[in-house]
């Protein structure tokens, strides 16, 4: 990267001199992320002798606070920053030009500890931005390649995906509005606004490729700060004149005559009408619409009670006896929120999470790290690579199931194992002064059949406090005026709160939405929800779907990056259709079914689709109707560019 003033990213500002002594580098470094340093450091310098093997990472560590690096190894690889940061200040702050592919290829390779990289270049050199180029953007206008046809979109949903199509539709010159149905765009992060919620990816890393920000206040951003970027992104892309905001979409018409959509809207007032476009864009997410348990007496209880996406801030926790149902992913992180205030809380589990242990999961960006950023060019790029990799392909094989491997269902193979016991280690020990707690927090599935949930000893320390009971009792029953576990005990309360989760496999509902001869895409799926590559759906002609079937993931990397990848897609579907002259495509069905054995047979190899355990990436009918099983990088290579043979094109 010669300068960061060239970044695509609205966000990133022009990389400062470096001007301080070298005692206040040496103060900076110290509170350093190593691993992706030296890399940065030999990416701006040219010097690939900083990538020194004895401190590289292991890459049996790499998911460790700093990569597992010893305090020995870390002294010395600051050391060698140091010397590097002097000398680039003392040389005027010149970056080394940028290294030829191969030297990047060796930087690569350095960084995820000695692993072959050279399949992921083109997609890293993506996803870091870092010679300042938004590289997924589309290179072409709608005006060029057919000059003279309008074709036009709706988006339906104003959420990270959907303000992503946009941004990217508006780039090819292609007409769209997006129709949103709450009152600001931003989807999961302006709905969920309970205490504690925050991403669960670091925000390197969770954001877009081309609207980086060098300047997180956390690692793991708060609810607030996410909000606060999607609404920037949709006023930086100037995407706010086209979003119809408070209006729902009811329905989405095929028709097989004028070969276009007719999506019926219902706006504020009530008033519906109908919106009709070539192509129809389902960005709705998967975690929209609140789960309620199928509990008897659900509805019936008297006192406040709401779902945490439908936070209620009216109610009056303090000193009230609060039950809470669900320790998912959002209960863990309002739970010790709330313990502070309630004057009891009962917390119902039905399964116990696996907790990654994440030091930082509550930090600041410490200022050290942000002058880094700040100084340092690329360094921040390099720590997104990180990440992308630590937390994505980098650590695949550790919930991939080894059919030769037998240890009871605790664990699926060698690999995962070892995940298990330094992981159970870790709740043994956050649980040591309370034994009567263990049995109940330690999981008994493999890690990775479930999401693995964050952790920074806050939840060890809410279950252990005084007003807290944590309750594995079976629910029987929702009374009026509380919760009947199987034991016949009546827990009386004042407050219930849901945690529990979306309706993540009824994907699309409740939208009605019909395809050609008048087909219902709910019938056809009869709740087993799939598409080509997430995307489309046989029968359904210019439909794509965002964060559709089987693009989720449970261990590896952020929702960001797959929306990122089947934009492109889409918008390459687009350019196939106006150079060829037609006017839609619909997925052949052989190919979507293909597809979908080979994800279907891979998902029964992860841990989440072997385990019998509860969890929501399983649909009514057992099957894994949300996950991708394969690699990250599998999923860019093959929605890289569509292939016209996968479809059928209508004129
Ligand atoms: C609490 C929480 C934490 C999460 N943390 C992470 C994380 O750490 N990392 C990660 O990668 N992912 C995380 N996720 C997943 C998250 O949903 C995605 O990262 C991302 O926000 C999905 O964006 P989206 O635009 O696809 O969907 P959403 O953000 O769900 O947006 C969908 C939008 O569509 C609108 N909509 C739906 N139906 C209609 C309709 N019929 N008419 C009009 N509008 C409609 C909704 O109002 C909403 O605005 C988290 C999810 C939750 C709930």
């Amino acid at each position: 990267m010669a300068s960061q003033a060239t970044s695509s990213s609205p966000f990133v500002a022009p990389t400062e001199p470096i001007t301080e002594s070298d005692d206040e580098i040496r103060a900076a470094l110290a509170e350093a992320e190593l691993p992706p340093l030296l890399p940065a450091l030999a990416y701006l310098t040219g010097d690939l002798s900083l990538l020194r093997d004895d401190l590289r990472p292991d890459p049996l560590l790499i998911g460790m606070p700093q990569g597992g690096l010893t305090e020995t190894q870390q002294a010395e690889a600051k050391e060698l920053a140091l010397r590097a940061l002097i000398a680039y200040r003392d040389n005027g702050c010149k970056p080394a030009p940028i290294p030829a592919d191969a030297e990047l290829l060796r930087i690569m390779e350095y960084a995820v500890g000695g692993a072959a990289m050279s399949d992921y270049l083109p997609l890293l050199e993506e996803e870091l931005a870092y010679r300042g180029e938004d590289r997924r953007a589309p290179r072409w206008r709608a005006e060029e390649i057919a000059p003279g046809v309008d074709f036009s979109f709706v988006i339906v949903g104003a959420g990270m995906s959907g303000l992503l199509a946009a941004h990217r539709l508006k780039q090819a010159g292609i007409r769209f509005v997006i129709v949103e149905k709450n009152d600001d765009v931003g989807g999961t992060w302006y709905e969920n606004s309970y205490p504690g919620c925050r991403v669960d990816n670091p925000n390197h890393n969770y954001s877009y490729s081309f609207a980086q920000r060098h300047d997180w206040p956390f690692h793991f951003s708060t609810q607030d700060v996410l909000l606060d970027y999607f609404r920037r992104c949709a006023d930086a892309f100037d995407l706010r004149g086209d979003i119809r905001l408070r209006t729902e979409v009811l329905a989405a018409e095929w028709s097989d005559e004028d070969v276009r959509w007719n999506v019926r809207v219902r706006g504020a007032d009530g008033r519906e009408e109908t919106l009709s476009a070539n192509a129809l864009i389902s960005a709705v997410g998967q975690l929209n619409r609140p789960n309620f348990p199928d509990i008897e007496g659900t509805g019936t209880f008297a006192g406040p009670t709401f779902h945490s996406a439908r936070w209620d801030h009216d109610v009056e926790l303090r000193g009230k006896r609060v039950a809470v149902i669900g320790t998912g992913a959002s209960a863990v992180q309002f739970i010790p929120e709330i313990a502070t205030d309630a004057g009891e809380l009962l917390v119902f589990q039905r399964t116990p999470a696996w907790f990654g242990p994440t030091p930082d999961y509550h930090d600041p960006v410490s200022p050290g790290q942000c002058w880094l950023y700040a100084h340092v060019p690329s360094y921040s790029e390099w720590n997104r690579f990180w990440i992308f990799w630590r937390m994505g392909d980098g650590v695949l094989d550790g919930v991939r199931v080894d059919e030769s491997w037998d240890a009871g269902g605790g664990s699926v193979s060698a690999a995962n194992e070892m995940v298990r016991l330094i992981l159970s280690e870790y709740i043994r020990a956050e649980f040591a002064d309370r034994p009567d707690l263990v049995d109940k927090v330690l999981p008994v599935y493999p890690p990775g059949a479930k999401r693995m949930l964050r952790d920074n000893g806050i939840w060890a320390r809410t279950l252990k406090r005084d007003n807290v009971q944590l309750i594995t009792e079976h629910i029987d029953a929702i009374t009026p005026s509380g919760i009947r576990t199987a034991d016949g005990v009546e827990h009386e309360v004042d407050v219930l709160i849901y945690g529990t989760g979306f309706q993540a496999s009824k994907f699309l509902t409740p939208m009605k939405v019909t395809g050609r001869a008048g087909i219902d895409l709910h019938e056809q799926w009869n709740g087993d929800a799939r598409a080509y590559l997430g995307i489309t759906v046989p029968g359904f002609p210019n439909l794509f779907c965002l964060y559709g079937p089987n693009t989720n993931i449970v261990i590896n990397g952020s929702i960001v990056y797959f929306s990122e990848c089947e934009v492109r897609y889409l918008l390459g579907c687009v350019r196939m259709l106006l150079e060829g002259g037609y006017r839609a495509l619909d997925v052949r069905k052989d190919v979507h079914d293909e597809f979908n054995e080979q994800v279907d047979a891979e998902n029964k190899r992860m841990a989440w689709g072997w385990s019998d355990v509860n969890s929501w990436y399983k649909n009514a009918h057992g099957r894994v109707a949300q996950n991708w099983p394969f690699t990250l990088l599998e999923y860019w290579q093959r929605t890289r560019e569509p292939n016209a043979d996968d479809f059928e094109m209508l004129p």
